[in-house]
């Protein structure tokens, strides 16, 4: 275990867990020569999460949406970025512990605020991440961008040697929950398959593949309200999605999944790819800070916090972001970002003695979603937005939010190949992309630790199909974890 190199005595000492939009916006209102930030991430960079289904689809590349933090803070001088990922924080001890790649590290804090933000949830069957990833992390993006371009791939070959039943499953693509997230990603789905890969497939019509859109609520885009939502099933079903409301996944497997349907019977739809937009489960570290603070978690897991966003008894420790439960704030980027620059500023007051204790106060700017090229939606109070001019708004809201000008340049470019035009500029994808997550999965927590320790991999072998629970053996007089 190793402890960083000690900030001066006079200084006071701020550890950020999460580089995210609450970690980040906090750490950059915190700019500021008598404070000493130390920000702690799982990732080396923030990711901009509203654009993962471009890279997921081929539009963008993941550098341009997930930028290193170090880079983008580069020029504030009293930062240091510290890759590694939180397993422990004493509020008693007042410090942090974080695991980089084996080895350990316990960070002092003076003042802490913690940013982790949530994980998906598949409402406790965790089975389905299995054969319906998620869309969360860049590694999440590849995966997807590896089954749908896969999909069409093999379904050129299973057409080619007349296997139709084949084809029809590999051509058919769910995504499941009609919240933001996958109605953005159902609309790029009916798009790519429609408007980019028309010409290119000699056995199969791209333009026949079925995008099925489900959710077990009675509406997509509940949130937008019924005029909008309305609207956008409508914008959707023109594009080519079908979708299927009051209708809720029982099970997935690798060739399709089965859904309860309104009438209340059992359906099997054959699919290869299936995307799992639904639910969030606020991040792990919230149980670490209730059971020591006795805050409340809902059942999202998310952590009540004071007004002002501390935990309750502990002023110099805040709870921002996705990970926080508080009325009328939604887990959005800009919640995290107006949370985190509230607790910078609540840090900054104490330290100068002004007073604190101030409530957090959102301000909400409104909610986007775009459908496909021209058709996106748009509420911000009472004013309502449809169809281009909500795809415009939303395009330069976006390209604004998105960090550093290269970035914003090259969006730029990629939107105007894949808008302007009908290509998409990042089509290339790996086996590696589709089989790692679950190779780690397989290969379970043993080969990790084994790895970390730099065990000779020649000495493990592989005794078992990875299917099964345990796969990494030592062979005899190895050293076992
Ligand atoms: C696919 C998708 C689309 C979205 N679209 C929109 C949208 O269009 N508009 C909108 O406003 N919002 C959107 N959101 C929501 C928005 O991205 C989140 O509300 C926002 O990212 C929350 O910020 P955060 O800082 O709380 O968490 P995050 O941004 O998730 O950041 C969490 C950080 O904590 C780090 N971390 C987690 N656990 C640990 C650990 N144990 N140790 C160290 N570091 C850790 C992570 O690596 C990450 O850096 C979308 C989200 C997703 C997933």
């Amino acid at each position: 275990m190793t402890a960083p190199t000690p900030t001066p005595a006079s200084t006071h000492r701020v550890v950020v867990v999460g580089s995210g939009f609450g970690g980040l916006f906090a750490t950059k209102a915190l700019d500021e020569p008598e404070v000493a930030v130390t920000m702690v991430a799982r990732t080396s960079h923030h990711l901009f999460q509203p654009l993962l289904y471009q890279v997921a689809t081929g539009i963008l590349s993941e550098g341009v949406i997930a930028p290193t933090t170090r880079d983008v803070l580069a020029s504030q001088d009293n930062v240091q970025v510290m890759l590694g990922d939180v397993t422990g924080i004493d509020l008693e001890a007042r410090t942090v512990t974080a695991g980089t790649v084996g080895q350990e590290t316990v960070y002092p804090y003076d003042s802490l605020i913690v940013a982790a933000g949530a994980n998906q949830s598949w409402f406790g069957n965790d089975s389905f991440a299995e054969f319906a990833p998620g869309m969360k992390t860049i590694d999440d993006a590849l995966e997807l961008r590896g089954r749908i371009y896969g999909a069409f791939e093999m379904a050129e070959v299973a057409a080619a040697a007349g296997r139709h039943d084949a084809v029809r499953r590999l051509l058919t693509f769910v995504v499941v929950g009609a919240g933001p997230t996958g109605v953005e990603m159902a609309g790029q789905l009916a798009e790519l398959s429609r408007r980019t890969l028309t010409k290119e497939f000699r056995h199969i019509e791209p333009g026949s593949a079925r995008i099925i859109l489900l959710d077990a609520a009675d509406a997509v885009l509940s949130s937008f309200g019924p005029g909008l939502a309305t609207r956008t099933k409508r914008d959707l079903e023109k594009v080519g999605v079908e979708v299927r409301l009051n209708t809720m996944v029982v099970d997935v497997d690798a060739g399709g999944l089965e859904v309860r349907t309104p009438d209340g019977s059992t359906e099997r739809i054959e699919a290869t790819t299936k995307v799992w937009a639904a639910g969030v489960q606020a991040n792990p570290l919230t149980r670490t800070l209730a059971e020591q603070s006795g805050a409340e978690l809902d059942r999202a897991g998310r952590i009540a916090v004071n007004p002002d966003l501390t935990l309750p008894g502990h002023p110099e420790v805040y709870a921002v972001g996705d990970m926080v439960a508080l009325e009328d704030v939604p887990g959005v980027a800009q919640g995290a970002i107006q949370m985190g620059r509230h607790a910078a500023d609540q840090v900054l007051r104490r330290l100068r003695g002004e007073e604190t204790g101030q409530p957090f106060e959102y301000f909400d700017k409104g909610s986007m979603a775009t459908i496909s090229r021209f058709r996106a939606v748009m509420k911000r109070g009472r004013i309502e937005l449809t169809g281009v001019p909500a795809w415009v708004a939303w395009l330069a809201v976006h390209l604004f939010y998105i960090i550093g000008f290269k970035s914003q340049v090259t969006t730029l470019m990629h939107w105007a190949v894949s808008f302007v035009g009908r290509d998409r500029s990042e089509r290339t994808v790996t086996e590696q992309q589709v089989l790692a997550r679950l190779a780690m999965e397989y290969l379970g927590e043993d080969f990790l630790r084994t790895s970390l320790r730099k065990e000779p991999v020649e000495r493990r072998t592989l005794t078992r199909h990875p299917s099964d629970e345990t796969s990494v053996d030592e062979e005899p007089g190895g050293q076992s974890s």
